[in-house]
């Protein structure tokens, strides 16, 4: 089976894998734990009885990728990662795992997290119960019922045409990024991305434009990238959330984030958008050859 070219379908309780192989999804409070070495990762495929043995709890049965069921599980933080295995960040993995089970080791350490954070009532303090169809979980003495938590956050890349604002926080190293900032309660999307830019660096936006989105499980954002054009005022940045922020071209970038997020995703678009402008300007005042002209 080309693991590559499946999809992911979800399943809910109370349902169960089918007997026989599983792709497991183990983390310990470090990672994931995979088998080969670095370059060569492979999440373990195989049977439950060894791997289950390793495992605090039973594993949650997360749905089937092609026709192989997933299997998610806490790995036993009393005993020693056996031979064989080795123990990853999520975040080094990217490239390594294919797009699919990248996204899945995702899903799966969301799932984890919510299960280890949702056994008790956050009204009453009670023991909560499995409900079927969906992971919410259902208090029996109070009936109220919790659903995994989604937090939605905004990242914004903005631009003044020809430059780009990247912005630098404590403890970044040389790194910089574009601006980044969770979505207050009773907020929209647009006024969570004018605040943030306001606060973060005192600049006006306009031309609003979404992007795209990005699950980011650490331990449950979903990023939500919007562009948007810079609109007066001067970078006063607020020396907590951050300590420096600037205006780059393409011609003086900094150290950009990994490829891993969307955020890098972005800056790279934007570059390569940048780099045609100015492509097909020099063109227009004949500094290049036209590929017409040969
Ligand atoms: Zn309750």
């Amino acid at each position: 089976m080309d693991i590559l070219s499946t999809t992911f379908t979800h399943a809910f309780p109370p349902a169960h894998p089918a007997p026989g192989p599983a792709l497991w999804l183990v983390f310990s409070k470090d990672g994931l734990l995979i088998r080969g070495a670095e370059g060569q990762s492979s999440l373990h495929r195989g049977g439950s009885s060894t791997v289950e043995a390793l495992c605090l709890r039973a594993p949650l049965y997360l749905g089937t990728l092609g026709s192989i069921p997933c299997l998610a599980a806490d790995f036993d933080p009393d005993l020693d990662v056996p031979e064989g295995w080795v123990v990853r960040s999520l975040r080094s993995l990217y490239g390594e795992l294919s797009e699919a089970e990248y996204t899945l080791a995702g899903y799966a350490q969301q799932m984890l997290y919510w299960r280890r954070t949702s056994g008790f009532c956050p009204v009453c303090g009670h023991h909560t119960e499995p409900r079927d169809g969906d992971w919410g979980r259902l208090c029996p003495e109070c009936g109220h019922i919790a659903y995994p938590h989604v937090t939605p956050a905004t990242l914004i890349l903005v631009h003044d045409g020809p430059r780009l604002l990247l912005a630098h926080k404590p403890g970044w190293g040389n790194r910089y990024s574009i601006l980044a900032g969770f979505v207050e309660s009773g907020e929209s999307l647009e006024e969570c991305v004018r605040r943030e830019t306001m606060e973060e660096t005192g600049l006006k936006l306009t031309d609003l434009a979404y992007v795209g989105s990005q699950p980011w499980p650490y331990p449950h954002q979903l990023m939500l990238g919007f562009t948007a054009r810079y609109a007066g005022g001067d970078i006063q940045v607020d020396g907590v959330e951050l300590d420096h922020a600037e205006w780059f071209t393409v011609e003086n970038l900094p150290e950009l984030p990994p490829p891993v997020s969307l955020s890098r995703t972005m800056i790279d678009e934007w570059i390569t958008r940048q780099l045609a402008i100015s492509a097909s300007a020099q063109l227009q005042i004949g500094l290049l050859p036209s590929p017409m002209s040969a």
